[in-house]
C-alpha cells in the first residue's frame, strides 16, 4: 500500500482547503408570486416559468 512520505503540513492542508468554501445558492424572485426560486427553474411555490403556469398548480396571489 502506498503511504505518504511526510505528514501534510498545516500550510499545505490550508492551501488545499482554500477551494472548499461554501457558496450561497443562486436565487431570483418569481415574476408571478414573488417567491425566491433558482434561476432557469420552475418556481416551486406556484409552478410558473417564464411568466406562465407550466406545472398545473393553482396560482395563489
Ligand atoms: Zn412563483
Amino acid at each position: 500500500m502506498a503511504v505518504p512520505k511526510r505528514k501534510t503540513s498545516p500550510t499545505k492542508r490550508g492551501m488545499r482547503r482554500s477551494h472548499q468554501a461554501l457558496v450561497a445558492n443562486a436565487a431570483v424572485e418569481c415574476k408571478n408570486c414573488g417567491e425566491l426560486h433558482r434561476p432557469h427553474h420552475v418556481c416551486p411555490s406556484c409552478g410558473h416559468y417564464d411568466g406562465r403556469n407550466v406545472a398545473g398548480k393553482t396560482a395563489s396571489a
